[in-house]
């Protein structure tokens, strides 16, 4: 394994911006994990673990510590009569085993196609979209806990998930997430409850996990950014999750609001919020705006700097505050 000095991060984030990394690893295999986080001990460094760097904004002053950046990779299939146990290695893309899964027909993870990162960053937030969480088919995580420097299973109850939630978030760059398990069926279970998604299907159902996965695919392309002509982070806020009073309280003045009971509370469509109470789509500063086809997304040119993007982040915070009460949190880690 190969620690160099003063890296710089931009490159390994999606956002493609901030400072420098004071040590940075790449690592393969499980041992040069440890190795890693051995060297880190020694020098008494704090350590970031870096995916696919697409939820992470780093900010100019860098990180000073060891940055280890996970290229492990594996999938290993274990069939059992009408499903099939997917072990992945965490520097695995996520969409890469998505689509092995899809093309071999098991069901279970097609509608979180084209999420960008990798497989050991899916159940730090517990992605999700168009109905489905990672949740819902996450076997096990073996997880290397740095406080104890052991490596741990983590069966799924054992891991906390909640809406965009962990136990592997409430305590970020404790644990480092080794390989996950997902279990996915060769049974149809399409999950078409989105409108997005219902549109597509309304006169013919889905025959295969494939199916699903081209339509998120082409619905995607359509509300997203194409990472490969701008820099983003995707969705840099979470949908707000709020009392039964606040949403109440919303939905009163602004009857079309989508809105929707969870765990804990009511969650509200920030997007709607921002697109017909705020009218902030496209709202931009310097560098740095709200995507024109998706308010939640901030987008970067290649003139972006990280102030711009903290700045349109804090008014658009202050905004929503101001005319809905809520407050924001971002989604997007800031380091
Ligand atoms: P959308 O489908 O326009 O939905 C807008 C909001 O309404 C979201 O908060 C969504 O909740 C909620 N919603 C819509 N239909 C729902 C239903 N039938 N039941 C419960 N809640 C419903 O959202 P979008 O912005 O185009 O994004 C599409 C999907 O990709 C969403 O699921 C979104 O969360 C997901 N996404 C995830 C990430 C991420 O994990 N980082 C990033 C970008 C987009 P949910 O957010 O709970 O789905």
């Amino acid at each position: 394994m190969h620690i160099t000095k003063n890296e710089p991060l931009a490159p390994y984030t999606t956002l493609r911006l901030g400072g420098n990394a004071r040590f940075f690893a790449r690592v393969t295999h499980t041992a040069e994990i440890e190795e890693a986080l051995r060297f880190a001990r020694a020098h008494s460094l704090p350590v970031l673990f870096l995916g696919g760097g697409s939820n992470l904004l780093v900010r100019e002053g860098g990180f000073d510590g060891l940055v280890i950046k996970i290229e492990t990779r594996g999938i290993e299939k274990k069939e059992a009569g009408d499903h099939a146990i997917y072990i992945v290695e965490a520097g695995e893309a996520w969409d890469a085993f998505v689509a092995r899964t899809c093309s071999d027909g098991y069901w279970g993870v097609e509608n979180l196609s084209g999420i960008p990162g990798t497989v050991g960053a899916a159940p730090v937030q517990n992605i999700g979209a168009y109905g489905v969480e990672l949740a819902h088919t996450l076997v096990w995580v073996e997880s290397i806990d740095t406080q104890t420097q052991t490596l741990i299973r983590y069966t799924s109850s054992q891991c906390q998930f909640a809406y965009r939630s962990s136990l592997f978030k409430k305590e970020l760059n404790r644990y480092l997430i080794v390989r996950v398990a997902c279990t996915l069926s060769t049974h149809a279970t399409p999950q078409l409850t989105y409108s997005d998604v219902a549109e597509v299907f309304t006169t013919t159902a889905p025959r295969s996990p494939q199916d699903v996965r081209e339509a998120i695919l082409h619905i995607r392309a359509q509300k997203f950014p194409n990472l490969r002509e701008e820099g983003s982070a995707g969705s840099f806020f979470l949908n707000p999750i709020v009392s039964f009073g606040v949403a109440d309280a919303l939905v009163a003045r602004y009857p079309e609001l989508p809105h929707f009971s969870v765990e804990g509370g009511v969650k509200l469509s920030l997007a709607w919020l921002l697109d017909h109470v705020l009218h902030v789509r496209g709202t931009r500063i310097g560098g740095a705006r709200l995507f024109e086809r998706q308010p939640l997304v901030i987008v970067t040119d290649t003139h972006a700097t990280v102030a711009d993007v903290l700045q349109l982040q804090k008014k658009i915070t202050e905004d929503v505050e101001t005319a809905c009460t809520i407050s924001l949190i971002p989604e997007v880690r800031i380091i």
